[in-house]
């Protein structure tokens, strides 16, 4: 469903505070101008809007408080038309995530996200999905990625079939730390 200028219905699956806060933290906001999917080495066009996974970390206090990660939406993944889903699969708690499609312009070079054109296609609040995977700080600095904390993002990492043997071996240590892992091959 497709809505803009602020007048939207929907069956009520999110919540009207939670897709505006999404539009004024991320219309506007640079977005990578290589146009690389996140998931594979394709490129996505922007001649029609972009599938995007867009993330809050609105509850992982480690992360938000140690990593200075802001509380705002943050553009996290973006999906070529060879990468299309439609779900959040697995969802990761404590983070709030949103799969939308959303316009991207280009001017003088640089891409930027227009929420002038936003469509919702699925949201998970903070409260849903397996409990956030125990990744390391350090790792995280090292990767300056938000999104590895994201088992949507650690779920492809391990699919990968270029996957390095020691990138799976940490993975499955770190689900070996996790009471309830979500599956991940
Ligand atoms: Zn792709």
């Amino acid at each position: 469903m497709w809505w803009g200028g602020g007048s939207w219905s929907m069956d009520g699956a999110v919540p009207a505070a939670v897709v505006e806060s999404l539009r004024q933290d991320i219309h506007g906001e640079r977005v990578i101008s290589a146009r690389r999917c996140d998931y594979c080495t394709g490129t996505f066009s922007i001649e029609a809007p972009v599938l995007y996974e867009v993330a809050r970390y609105s509850d992982v206090d480690y992360f938000t408080d140690t990593l200075g990660i802001p509380e705002t939406w943050i553009p996290d993944a973006a999906r070529c038309t060879a990468c299309t889903r439609t779900t959040i699969e697995p969802a990761t708690e404590g983070v709030e995530e949103l799969l939308i499609r959303i316009g991207v312009t280009e001017t003088r070079g640089l891409l930027r996200l227009d929420a002038s054109e936003l469509e919702i296609i699925e949201y998970s609040p903070s409260s849903t999905g397996y409990e956030a995977p125990p990744v390391q700080l350090n790792v995280l600095l090292d990767t300056g990625d938000p999104g590895a904390i994201r088992w949507q993002r650690l779920k492809h990492v391990y699919g990968m079939d270029a996957a390095p043997p020691e990138v799976r071996a940490a993975l499955d240590q770190l689900l070996a730390r996790v009471a309830d892992p979500p599956e991940l091959g």
